[in-house]
Order: structure tokens, then sequence, then C-alpha cells
């Protein structure tokens, strides 16, 4: 693919940022512009490992005056393939990473290109964490400002419920604070909103006291009755409890007897955070449901639940996703049939449907509090899957499509965060009631000509005489 270069106004760029401009005759280019799904093989003109937020400032005024598209990367799991883009900036935020807790106040101020894993370590030093996701690698600019749900969001809310302030580069390259008071408005945006009102530089999350703890992976086999079991034992355990039953075919992994290769599994993940000594009880109903095939349950502190990820050879295979998200009420066991039966046809053998209960904490924020308005949901369910050949991208869009089809009467919207570039409509149905409405004219104040249009994005609203919304 060719890079349109002629527009890169190189030089100025490199005298107005003190991190690394990255370009085409760079010998790291191919590994600078790596995400973990480059979906197109996308070329950008110039990525740029910005060293601080007057850098992130500085890129965000030369795309403005230079027309370029400008891409935001924080750890580069855009399921959506967003964080990069062809013949434009890339803001990459990776060397940005400084996690400074500050144990007195039970507060981290976490610079936006952390991991997860990076924020997750950084406070159980201290016995505090905060919630993220399942995956440690995951970058907490995209989990964060999308919303983020894992294993503590039944206990202490989605991961925007923890945060108290973030500095945001806006689109007219000002460095902003927002927070309760200062900036609300834009404090509103980026806690669920995603990346359409700035560049979070740093967010100052509230953490919660976890020490010991008890958790890790129970594999069961699984059939409609251990997967509405597992929902239905998840859904009645005290809210210390976070879980993801995976349905899957069983991977050849050495610890699960040969012959069981192949057949259909529920990775089950568990995390307790209440009193460890209470660890066994709480997951006995879980380890009842069938003979176990593997039991790594055991006490362990949070940051243990992102096991290390060893960095992919540059030969690894590239994996492509297909993947279908909603929410929903429930998983009964006529669901749980229709899970069965369906990854028991899936096409590839990555095929896996992905089941959280929700509620507790996060269902107790008002829906008008922050962008994530889905307060209400109760189950988060994905069916993903993965391939190597572009060209069987058909046969597994079908495969994903028509479960979503076969299940969409039981949805009740979508998270932004597990979208794929799925259109207009499905953004629409992740910001429900006002908050779209609403985005759009804080879209409007902030980033007024859509420069961050590179995500599940909001277009702002038109010019109106009479403003709806605190200051805007
Ligand atoms: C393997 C895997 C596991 C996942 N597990 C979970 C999970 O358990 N729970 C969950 O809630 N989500 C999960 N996700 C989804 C994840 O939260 C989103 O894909 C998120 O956007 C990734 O963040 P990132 O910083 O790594 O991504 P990036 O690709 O770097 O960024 C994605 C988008 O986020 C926005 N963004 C990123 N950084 C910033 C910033 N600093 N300021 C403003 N906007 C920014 C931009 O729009 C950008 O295009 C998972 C994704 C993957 C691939």
């Amino acid at each position: 693919m060719s890079v349109p270069t002629a527009q890169l106004p190189l030089e100025d760029l490199r005298n107005r940022v003190a991190g690394r401009v990255i370009t085409p005759d760079d010998e790291d280019y191919d590994e600078a512009r790596g995400v973990l799904y480059n979906l197109d093989d996308l070329h950008p003109a110039a990525v740029i490992r910005v060293a601080n937020a007057q850098d992130v400032a500085a890129v965000v005024d030369i795309a403005r005056e230079s027309g370029l598209e400008l891409a935001v990367r924080s750890g580069g799991h855009s399921g959506a393939g967003h964080s990069t883009t062809d013949g434009g900036l890339v803001i990459d935020l990776r060397e940005m990473k400084k996690v400074e807790v500050d144990p007195a106040s039970r507060t981290a101020w976490a610079e936006a290109g952390a991991t997860a894993a990076d924020v997750a370590t950084g406070a159980d030093a201290h016995s505090l964490a905060v919630g993220f996701g399942d995956t440690g690698s995951v970058g907490i600019g995209g989990i964060t400002t999308g919303g983020g749900i894992g294993y503590l969001t039944r206990k202490h809310g989605l991961t925007i419920d923890s945060v108290i302030a973030a500095d945001v580069v806006t689109a007219d390259g000002k460095l902003r604070r927002a927070d309760a008071t200062t900036e609300p408005d834009l404090f509103w945006a980026i806690r669920g909103g995603g990346g359409n009102v700035g560049v979070v530089t740093r967010f100052q999350y509230r953490l919660h006291e976890l020490g010991d703890a008890y958790g890790g992976m129970l594999f069961l086999p699984a059939t409609a009755d251990t997967i509405a079991g597992f929902i239905a034992a998840a859904d009645a355990a005290p809210e210390e409890l976070g879980t993801i039953a995976n349905v899957m075919n069983c991977p050849p992994m050495p610890f699960i007897p040969e012959e069981l290769h192949g057949s259909l599994i529920i990775m089950g993940m568990i995390f307790w955070s209440g009193p460890p000594e209470q660890g066994p009880d709480i997951v006995a109903p879980f380890r009842a449901l069938a003979t176990p095939l593997a039991d790594f349950v055991r006490p362990m502190r949070y940051p243990e639940m992102f096991p290390p990820e060893e960095p992919q050879p540059e030969d690894a295979p590239h994996f492509i996703p297909s993947s279908r998200v909603l929410f929903m009420k429930d998983v009964d066991r006529d669901v749980a049939q229709s899970i069965v039966d369906t990854i028991a046809t899936a096409p590839s053998k990555m095929g896996v449907a992905q089941i959280r209960v929700l509620g507790g904490e996060m269902a107790r924020v008002p829906a008008d509090a922050t962008a994530f308005a889905q307060r209400e949901a109760r189950v988060l369910f994905a069916l993903i899957t993965s391939f190597q050949d572009p060209a069987e991208a058909p046969i597994h869009e079908a495969w994903t499509q028509e479960y979503f089809e076969a299940i969409a009467a039981k949805s009740t919207g979508v998270y932004s965060n597990f979208l794929a570039a799925e259109g207009e409509a499905r953004i629409r149905e992740a910001f429900p009631g006002s908050t779209y409405e609403r985005l759009a004219e804080v879209k409007r104040a902030y980033d007024p000509t859509n420069l961050f249009k590179l995500n599940q994005n909001i277009a702002p609203a038109p010019p109106v005489a009479k403003r709806r919304f605190g200051s805007l």
C-alpha cells in the first residue's frame, strides 16, 4: 500500500515532539505500526511514540493543521482496527506508562500507555486494586474510555466508576484536567464515550483494598446444564465473585487428557475478591457442576489473573477476528443449548462463546452519571472466532452473524469496547437513551470537526441556538 508522505510535515513534526517519530524509512517501522489486529495491513505515514502530554498536544495540532488522519493507540487491542491508519499519524502512547500509587489516599495516577497488568501490579504492591478486564496487555487508554468490564465489576463497578480525574488533550491541542467539577461534560464523556472527545494522557483512579484473594481457571465439560448452572452460580454468588465462562472446543492442552481434546468445554475464569478463606466454599457450586477436567483455582493475588504474555515472533500466525456481542438479561437452559449447538458447528476450532454475569455495583451507578448508560445489563455475551486466511472471512462472518440474528431478540444493548466496525445503528445501540445525543453535544464542544474519528464514532451535533447540557 502506498503512503502519501508528501503531505507529512516531517521536519516540523520532529522539531515539535520530544518522542520518536517513526516513518517507513525506519528499520523498526513494521514493529512500530503493529497493533493486535491490523485488519487491512494499514501503513501510517508516521507513528509518534509520544514522550509526554505536550507531545500529544503537538501531534494533535499537526494533524489538525495538515489534515492527516489521526489514530490513537494505547495498548493496540482495538478489535475494530481503530488504532492505526493508512497514510495518517498514529499517536502511540506506549512509552507513557508511568504508574504512581499513593497508598495514603488510595489513589493512583497512571499514564494512558500503561497496560491493565502494569496498573494492577503497581497497585497490588500496596494491596490495592482497580478493576480492568480479562487480559493484562489491554491498554488502560482504550479499556477505560470505553467502560471496562472485568472480575471486579460486580464489587467495584466498571473501570470508569473508579476514575476520579483525567488529563485530556482535546482537538484544539489544549491539555485539560477533567474531573467532577472541572470540565464536567468532558469528564462525563471520557467515561464510556471512547476516544471521541480527546486523547487521555493519564487517569487518576480510586483504588480499592485487595490483598490475598482466590481465583484461577476451572475447566468443566460443557453441556446445556453445566453452562446454565455456571451462569446461575455466578449470578447467585456474592458480588466479590467475578467470572467468565468461555464455552469452546478443548484445545490440545497438555493438562487435559488427549481423548478430550476437541470436546466441548467451559474454560471458567473465576476470581473471588472477598476473604480468601471463604474462596473454596464460594467456588464449590462451580466445582460441583461436573467433575472438573482441570482445576487451577487457588489462593492468588489479582494481577495473577493476567498471566504473562510472551511477545509474538514476527512470523507468528496472524489471526483475523470475527465477533458479535450483546448484553442480555440471562442465559437460561435454552440459550445454553443454543450455545452448545453453535460452538459444536463452528467453522473454526477457535469459536468461543464468552459469558459474563454483571450487576452489583455496576448497576447501582445512575445511567446518566457516565457515558456508559447500560447499567441494568445482566449478562455480557460475545461470540468470537478467529482465522488466518482472509479468503475465509465470509464463512466465519456468516457463522457469527447467523447466531447473532438467532439470539437478537434477547439483546438489551451492546458494549462499545467489544464492537467491531458494525456501522452507526450499532453505535447508537451502545449509547442508548439520551446518551448518544449528549455525547454528540460534548463532541461538538470539544471536537467540532471530528478530528478524533477513528473510534466508535459519534458525529458532532449540529450547532443549535440554545445549548442543552451544562456549560455546552
Ligand atoms: C484480547 C482482548 C481482551 C479484551 N478483554 C476485555 C475485557 O475483559 N473487558 C473489557 O472491558 N474490554 C476488553 N477488551 C476490549 C478492550 O477494552 C478494547 O479493545 C480497548 O479499546 C482496548 O484498549 P487499548 O488501549 O489496548 O486499544 P487501542 O487499540 O490502543 O485503542 C483502541 C481505541 O481506544 C481509544 N483510545 C485508546 N487510547 C486512548 C486514549 N489514551 N485516550 C482516548 N482514547 C483512547 C481510541 O479510540 C482507540 O482507537 C478486550 C480486547 C481484547 C483484544
